[in-house]
């Protein structure tokens, strides 16, 4: 029974004793081994990294070297960089800032976007470029055929996000990818929240840059990740142990992650994330996606089935992932949060940070999100959903 494999890991997570934890879009919770692999820096080796000789710097430096390396080889990148961020939302900014942009550079997104994926680009208007924002269609899908006509006019970058963090849509980013290296078009994909849920492969894709946050995929708050396919981009930051020498002629960075990380890491954060990713791989993101997707249906059909319940999710389910937002009849999203955290049931409600989306929906109180983790069971759906009907009968 797959679900039995899912319910024997839960005691790697005591947090979820006590509650139903159902906001894993906003941030996911850590198994021990990454708890433990943080406490273990702090009273074993806790040093700088890439500075000095002695043996506690060697073995941090030794192992947050190696957590890159598991990240990298997690999103199937042979090639490039891999960098470490506070987030995605930093990832994003320092392609956004550290590309040259020439007045009457178009950039395309989506009207799916977090903020986080659309206020960088925004800022660089006030520089001349250009932002076209692609629609949905009635089935919650990308618009295609607009896609392909704003590809057709001269792009500098298309910037999409994987899945969405409202409707849970799985976007055709290969696709995309194609059409974009057809135009010798940049393409940035925001993954916060597919990496957590599905096999991930830079290379397949065929990519320029890929960010997630290691945060909403087990790893420690304050940790995130910048793939890029050529170190060609400006540093947002310069600093220590950002350069191979400094003279009074020249600086001379250094060709790895390490320029991309100016000043002291946040170093038991990255080692957590690798450990992690590896955590995550040796369950199997093909087993968690799967386990994910019956429990989506699940919860999609439950849903459905409640009177006064609007479910905003797409019809397919092979096209989306463990993230379903809906709103009740005469009920603020909030309200509904708040019942059900009164039944220890955490969801998330709100804009989700994707107040245009919010508006093209013509939801202006936002919805509720239940957002679900390879650790939530399908006895907590049902718990969910016959505490919901209670909530609405009352
Ligand atoms: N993009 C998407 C699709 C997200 O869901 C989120 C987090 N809600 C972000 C970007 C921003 O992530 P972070 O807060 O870790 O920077």
């Amino acid at each position: 029974e797959p679900d039995d494999m899912f319910r024997a890991i839960r005691h790697d997570y005591p947090i979820l004793g006590d509650v139903i934890y159902l906001d894993n879009a906003a941030t996911s919770c850590s198994p021990e081994p990454v708890v433990e692999a943080m406490v273990e820096f702090e009273h074993r080796y806790r040093s700088n990294v890439g500075r000095g000789v002695h043996r506690f710097t060697r073995i941090a430096t030794q192992r947050y070297w190696h957590a890159h390396e598991k990240v990298a080889e997690f999103i199937g990148a042979e090639e490039g960089v891999t960098v470490f961020t506070k987030n995605t939302t930093e990832a994003i900014n320092m392609v956004a800032q550290g590309l040259t942009w020439t007045p009457g550079d178009r950039i395309v997104t989506t009207i799916l976007e977090h903020h986080s994926n659309l206020l960088p680009w925004r800022s660089l208007e006030k520089q001349g470029v250009t932002l076209e924002i692609i629609g949905i269609l009635p089935d919650y899908s990308l618009d295609m055929d607009e896609f392909r006509k704003a590809l057709e006019k001269p792009v500098r970058l298309v910037a999409i996000t994987q899945a969405s963090n409202v409707l849970g849509n799985i976007t055709p980013v290969q696709e995309i990818a194609t059409l974009c290296r057809e135009k010798g078009v940049l393409l940035l994909i925001d993954a916060a929240q597919a990496a957590p849920h599905m096999p991930v492969d830079v290379r397949t894709i065929g990519c320029d840059f890929y960010c997630f946050s290691g945060h909403k995929l087990g790893g420690p708050t304050g940790t995130g990740v910048l793939w890029m396919k050529k170190p060609n981009l400006i540093p947002l930051m310069e600093g220590g142990g950002t350069v191979e020498s400094v003279t009074d002629e020249e600086v001379v960075l250094i060709q790895g992650y390490e320029q991309y990380e100016a000043g002291t890491p946040n170093i038991s954060g990255g080692i957590g994330l690798g450990v992690a990713v590896d955590y995550l791989k040796k369950i199997g993101m093909d087993k968690i996606h799967e386990h994910e997707e019956n429990l989506t249906n699940r919860l999609i059909d439950g849903l459905s089935a409640i009177e006064r319940v609007r479910v905003y999710a797409p019809a397919n389910p092979e096209t989306r992932i463990g993230v379903v937002s809906f709103t009740i009849d005469g009920m603020h999203p909030h309200e509904v949060a708040q019942r059900l955290d009164d039944h220890d049931i955490l969801v998330r409600s709100g804009f989700h940070c994707c107040q245009p989306l919010m508006s093209a929906l013509n939801l202006p109180e936002g919805t509720v999100r239940v957002s679900i983790a390879h650790y939530n069971t399908r006895e907590e759906i049902d718990l969910f959903l016959a505490t919901l009907k209670e909530i609405i009968s009352q």
